[in-house]
């Protein structure tokens, strides 16, 4: 029986707080692999502007390329519709091993936003949550949150915690954008790929 990790994410871009959530999660919970889903169109977040799900792509499976119990997948950018994590799951089932256990990683912050996702409870059904707490949670009431949500839905929602890095995505766009540096927040090569691609100017010169 395999045990895999789903590690959703809009990733734009992805960076060593998602990388440290996985690896740690990875060893903790003995996971024989990853899979990072970029987000195709993420229903949270449609209303902003978000980078082309190529560049999120290619910045994932570069970020994530030196570790070989990491891998990318397309299931949820190769889909034009919105992308619902319920419908992934389904979706993501049907290409494994029926006796696979499914675990989808996240950070406290979807925790919070969880009972707005689409068919929560059919969700919490298909798979364990490990939820981390992020810089700025709470964790008391973390864990408050997760038993109300375990009791109410019969869920299997798993806290954990690593490193706290108080690194996101929005604060690395800024950085960009306000012309500071983003050495040693995220790996280099997707620094790289920012850079040659122009990504989060002000004005993108494509
Ligand atoms: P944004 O600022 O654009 O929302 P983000 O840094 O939150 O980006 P996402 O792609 O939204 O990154 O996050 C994907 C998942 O990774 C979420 O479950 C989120 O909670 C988790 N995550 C992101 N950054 C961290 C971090 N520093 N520590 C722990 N979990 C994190
Ligand atoms: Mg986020």
């Amino acid at each position: 029986m395999k045990k895999i990790g789903l590690m959703g994410g809009t990733f734009d871009p992805i960076h060593y707080g998602h990388l440290v959530l996985a690896e740690q999660v990875r060893t903790r919970f003995k996971l024989d692999m990853i899979y990072f889903i970029p987000a195709g169109l993420p229903p949270h977040k449609k209303q902003k502007e978000i980078s082309s799900s190529k560049d999120r792509y290619f910045m994932t499976l570069l970020g994530t390329i030196t570790n070989s119990y990491f891998e990318v997948s397309k299931i949820e950018i190769e889909d034009d519709n919105i992308s619902y994590t319920v419908n992934t799951i389904k979706k993501f089932r049907e290409t494994i091993d029926n006796s696979s256990e499914l675990y989808f990683i996240t950070g406290a912050d979807a925790i919070y936003e969880l009972e707005t996702w689409k068919n929560v409870r059919e969700l919490l059904g298909l798979c364990s949550f490990i939820a981390a707490s992020r810089p700025g949670v709470d964790k008391n009431k973390l864990s408050e949150k997760i038993h109300m949500l375990n009791e109410k839905y019969n869920g299997r929602i798993i806290e954990t915690s690593v490193p706290a890095l108080a690194i996101s995505s929005t604060d690395i766009r800024e950085r960009i954008k306000k012309g500071q540096s983003i050495k040693y927040i995220l790996p280099e090569s997707v620094e790289y790929y920012i850079y040659k691609n122009n990504l989060y100017r002000e004005k993108q010169i494509r």
